[in-house]
């Protein structure tokens, strides 16, 4: 009953438009193999958030096919969906609740100790700790009493736990302070392990981490090479 994905995702001829006067995706072919790091930039308008809308199912194509193992994914069952495809936004989102709350968001059965590991495996333990009531502690809506860096932490220890087969993230173009810096980076290491992941990139040491860099301008990819090529 319960299926596992392994994360292969194929755009097969994708057409899109938010609306029919204006294509945004003219003809969008890409196929990443399961477990593929794939860090997508270019220049603002160029599509990139489209794409990660129509692999979250945000959006469907216009024409053609967005599958996930070959499963179009118009035919897979929500529930499935959003188990083997996660997005984390730039705008990590907190909603009140404790810290152990937001961590469990996408797997609300997880003990503490599963929502501690989770914490633990991405770095953001130890802050966790240090808060007033620990995991317990309350974040108001606007994540008040957490830094950006730290709640972008929290929502990485969400998707850990969630642990889908493909990760899609647009990383926050809020600089961060140093220390939180290092602490995303090696947090985003982890968190790419043993899955796809499709980062909309910011920083040149996420680019340097991919397996693969995709250069998209107008709703095409003008470069697909492996960071040291670029
Ligand atoms: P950025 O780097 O600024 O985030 P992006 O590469 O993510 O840019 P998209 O957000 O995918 O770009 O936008 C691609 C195009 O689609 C842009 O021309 C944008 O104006 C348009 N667009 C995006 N979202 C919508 C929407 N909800 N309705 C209509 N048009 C949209
Ligand atoms: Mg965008």
């Amino acid at each position: 009953d319960l299926w596992t994905a392994k994360g292969h995702i194929l755009f097969d001829d994708v057409v899109f438009g938010y609306s029919d006067d204006r294509t945004i995706l003219p003809d969008f072919t890409l196929d990443i193999p399961a477990g593929q790091t794939i860090a997508l930039v270019g220049t603002t308008g160029a599509g990139k958030s489209t794409l990660a809308k129509l692999v979250s199912r945000f959006y469907d194509p216009t024409q053609g096919t967005v599958s996930l193992d070959g499963v179009d994914l118009r035919q897979m069952h929500p529930k499935d969906l959003r188990r083997a495809i996660v997005m984390v936004t730039q705008e990590a989102y907190l909603f009140s609740g404790t810290v152990a709350d937001n961590i469990a968001l996408g797997k609300p059965e997880a003990t503490l100790d599963e929502i501690k590991a989770a914490a633990r495996a991405v770095g953001a333990h130890e802050f966790i700790e240090r808060l007033p009531d620990g995991y317990a502690t309350d974040v108001n809506k606007r994540g008040g009493r957490v830094s950006a860096g730290q709640r972008q932490l929290i929502s990485f220890a969400r998707a850990f736990l969630a642990d889908p087969a493909v990760l899609i993230l647009d990383e926050a173009t809020a600089s961060l302070d140093i220390p939180s810096e290092r602490l995303i980076q090696d947090a985003l290491q982890t968190l790419l392990a043993d899955r796809t992941a499709i980062i909309i990139a910011h920083r040149l040491s996420t680019v340097a981490i991919a397996d693969r860099v995709l250069v998209m301008e107008h709703g095409r990819i003008i470069e697909d090479d492996a960071p040291d090529a670029l």
